[in-house]
C-alpha cells in the first residue's frame, strides 16, 4: 500500500490505545498496520462472525450522507449480533471508493466510531480500494459457549415478538422514490432509514430464553418466514398487532389512497429490529426483562406444527401480502 493511501488510513481509522496491553480489556494484541489482526476471545467463549455489505443505490440511496453511512454500515452488522445473542467486540471495514474525498471520509469515520464507542467496538483492521462506493463490515463478537440464539429452535406454542415498530425505513424510502426528496416533515421516519437502531442489549436479555431469533432487514414475513422454515415449524399472526410508529400511522392516514400500511410494515424491510420466539410459559419474564430496557416489545403471534405462515385481521380475516420482503435478484426489483 502506497504511503498516502496509510496516511489516509492513519488519519481517520487509527486511533490511540491499541495495541493493547493485558488489562485493557479490548482482546486486541495486533491491529491497524499490520498484515493481519490478532485478538484474543473470553475464556468460555465463542466467536460469532457477521458481514454485510452495502452498496450505494442498493442499500442506501445516492444522496445519503457519510455520516448516515459510517453508522448504517456497523448498525446492520450490530443487528446481526443481537439476533445472534452475540456481544460485539472487533471490526474489520472495506472501504471501496469512488475518489479520496477527505470531507467524506472525515464525516463517515466520526459516525462510524461513534456508533463503534458506544458498543466497545475496535476497528482492527479493513481495506481501501478504488471503485463504486461500497463498503463491507466483518462484525466479530463473542458469546457464552452453546448460548448463541438462531433461528431454528422455534416450538409450536412459543409466542412471537418483534421489538419497536416496523415499517419506517420502507415507508421513508418510498417517500424518497415517489416525491424525490428527504421531507422535512418526516424527519422521524427519514431517521429510521438513515441511522437505524441496533438491539444488541435485547439479545443478551434473551440469551437462555428466546428459542429462535432472526433481524427483520428485509421485512417481517421473508425474515420470520426464515425461522420458520429454519425450525421446520408455522405460524398464525395478528397483523394489526404488528406495531407502528406514530410518525407511520399519522402520515399513512393522510396518504392511504398511496401508501399500503400493512405491505409496508410487514415485508418493507431495513427494520434492524429483533423478531424472536418465547415459550409460553416465559412471557412474563420477557415482558418483566424488557421493562428494564424501555425497549417496546409485542406479541403478534405464534408458532404453529402446521407448515405455512397464516396472516390474519384481528376480524378473523384472512390477509393476504401483495408483496414479499426485499430480494436482490428478483425480477421486479426497482432499486
Ligand atoms: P496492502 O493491501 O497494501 O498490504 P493493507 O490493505 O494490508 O495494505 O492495509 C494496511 C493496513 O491498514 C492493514 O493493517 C489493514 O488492516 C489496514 N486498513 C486498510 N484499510 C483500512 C480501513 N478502511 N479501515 C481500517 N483499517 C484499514
Ligand atoms: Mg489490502
Amino acid at each position: 500500500m502506497a504511503e498516502a493511501e496509510f496516511e489516509l488510513i492513519r488519519r481517520y481509522f487509527m486511533r490511540p490505545g491499541n495495541p493493547d496491553q493485558q488489562d485493557s480489556g479490548t482482546g486486541v494484541i495486533c491491529d491497524i498496520g499490520d498484515d493481519g489482526a490478532v485478538v484474543r476471545l473470553s475464556a468460555g467463549h465463542d466467536l460469532v462472525i457477521s458481514t454485510d455489505t452495502l452498496v450505494s443505490g442498493v442499500h442506501f440511496p445516492p444522496d445519503t450522507s457519510a455520516a448516515a453511512i459510517g453508522h448504517k454500515v456497523l448498525a446492520v452488522n450490530l443487528s446481526d449480533l443481537a439476533a445472534m445473542g452475540a456481544a460485539p467486540r472487533w471490526a474489520t471495514l472495506s472501504l471501496t471508493l469512488p475518489d479520496v474525498d477527505e470531507g467524506w471520509l472525515a464525516a463517515f469515520s466520526a459516525s462510524f466510531f461513534k456508533l463503534a464507542d458506544a458498543h466497545k467496538v475496535q476497528l482492527v483492521g479493513g481495506d481501501t480500494t478504488q471503485g463504486p462506493l461500497t463498503i463491507t463490515v466483518t462484525l466479530h463478537g463473542e458469546v457464552p459457549c452453546g448460548m448463541q440464539l438462531t433461528r431454528s429452535g422455534a416450538q409450536p406454542g412459543d409466542r412471537i415478538y418483534v421489538t419497536g415498530c416496523l415499517g419506517d425505513a420502507a415507508l421513508a424510502l418510498t417517500i424518497l422514490k415517489n416525491t424525490g426528496v428527504r421531507s422535512e416533515n418526516q424527519t422521524a421516519l427519514f431517521e429510521r432509514l438513515d441511522y437505524p437502531k441496533q438491539r444488541i442489549e435485547v439479545g443478551l436479555l434473551l440469551r437462555g430464553l428466546a428459542t429462535s431469533a432472526i433481524d427483520i432487514s428485509d421485512g417481517l414475513l421473508a425474515d420470520l418466514g426464515h425461522i420458520l422454515s429454519a425450525s421446520g415449524v408455522g405460524a398464525r399472526i395478528n397483523v394489526d398487532a404488528v406495531p407502528r410508529s406514530l410518525a407511520f400511522k399519522a402520515f399513512v392516514d393522510e396518504n392511504a389512497d398511496v401508501y399500503e400500511p400493512l405491505n409496508m410494515a410487514l415485508s418493507g424491510g431495513d427494520d434492524y429490529e429483533l423478531c424472536f420466539t418465547v415459550p409460553a410459559d416465559q412471557c412474563a419474564e420477557i415482558e418483566t426483562r424488557f421493562k428494564t430496557t424501555g425497549i417496546e416489545v409485542t406479541p403478534i403471534g405464534e408458532i404453529e406444527s402446521q407448515t405455512g405462515l397464516r396472516c390474519m385481521r384481528s376480524s378473523g380475516e384472512v390477509w393476504e401480502a401483495t408483496k414479499y420482503g426485499y430480494e436482490h435478484f428478483a425480477s421486479d426489483r426497482t432499486p
